[in-house]
């Protein structure tokens, strides 16, 4: 952590009802969280932005969706363009989650696309990466993260240029919604490894100034030590997320 504010994001995936949302968001709009300690972002449902830019509005909690497509508009059926996202008040989107990933075929390619026209339309990326467990077992947890991250990342890479505020999130996927956490020190080394790669491939300002989030089954009881860690910067919080007491109390990692 030190330099970099802390940054913690839910993502609610395909999960709650309209009255279910506005239940948690109001809850989280009356807790006492102190901004200055923490960021805190919300990525529901695309049927969820709008009622949610409403309840969230006036208050620091920022919006995210979940996913995009790279152009501005045309025949996509099903799809959401980056404009889309920010006229329902989006500041961030979500790109390349392992769910996206594995079940909707999305490359290292597409995730690229895509992660070029969020930043060309003002909207910050959220970067998942994340070996499986057989890479892991493999040992090539480090051959995976550097090739998602040299192609996820490709026109920054040929730019030799990275926004600092673009913010990766390391996600092994044998830990998403398993309820099977990284230990610390498992996440700390992939989380230093992301960080020498940026500062190798771009610059030592802005691998020191990006941050990581770390996600995979994080809950109260573990999101205190995850989060001493010196190169893991926020979370990316799925499951526990979605009640207002868990999330909030991940979030306050800080009184702990
Ligand atoms: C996620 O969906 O990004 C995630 C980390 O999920 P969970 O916290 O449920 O493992």
């Amino acid at each position: 952590m030190g330099e970099r504010k802390p940054f913690m994001a839910a993502n609610w995936k395909m999960n709650l009802s309209l009255d279910e949302a506005e239940d948690l968001l109001t809850k989280l709009t009356k807790a006492t969280i102190d901004f200055k300690r923490v960021d805190l972002l919300v990525a529901p449902p695309f049927t969820i932005l709008q009622l949610a830019r409403e309840i969230l509005a006036g208050t620091e909690i920022l919006l995210a969706g979940q996913n995009m497509h790279w152009e501005k508009n045309g025949a996509y059926t099903g799809e959401i363009s980056p404009l889309m996202l920010k006229e329902a008040g989006c500041s961030h989107v979500i790109l390349g989650h392992s769910e996206r990933r594995t079940l909707f075929f999305e490359s290292n390619d597409i995730v690229n696309r895509k992660v070029d026209a969020a930043l060309s339309e003002g909207l910050i990326p959220i970067i998942c990466i994340g070996e499986t467990l057989q890479e892991r077992e493999e040992n090539k947890t480090s051959d995976i993260i550097r090739i998602q991250l040299e192609e996820s990342l490709k026109t920054s890479c040929q730019r030799r240029s990275l926004p600092n505020h673009v913010i990766l999130a390391y996600e092994p996927v044998w830990a998403i919604g398993t309820g099977r956490t990284a230990t610390p020190q498992q996440a700390q080394e992939v989380h230093s490894f992301i960080r020498l790669w940026i500062k190798n491939t771009f610059d030592h300002k802005t691998g020191q100034a990006i941050k990581i989030l770390y996600g995979g089954s994080v809950r109260p009881d573990n999101s205190k030590e995850l989060m001493s860690q010196p190169d893991i910067d926020g979370s990316l919080i799925g499951g526990a997320s979605l009640s207002a007491e868990s999330f909030l109390s991940i979030v306050r990692f800080y009184e702990a």
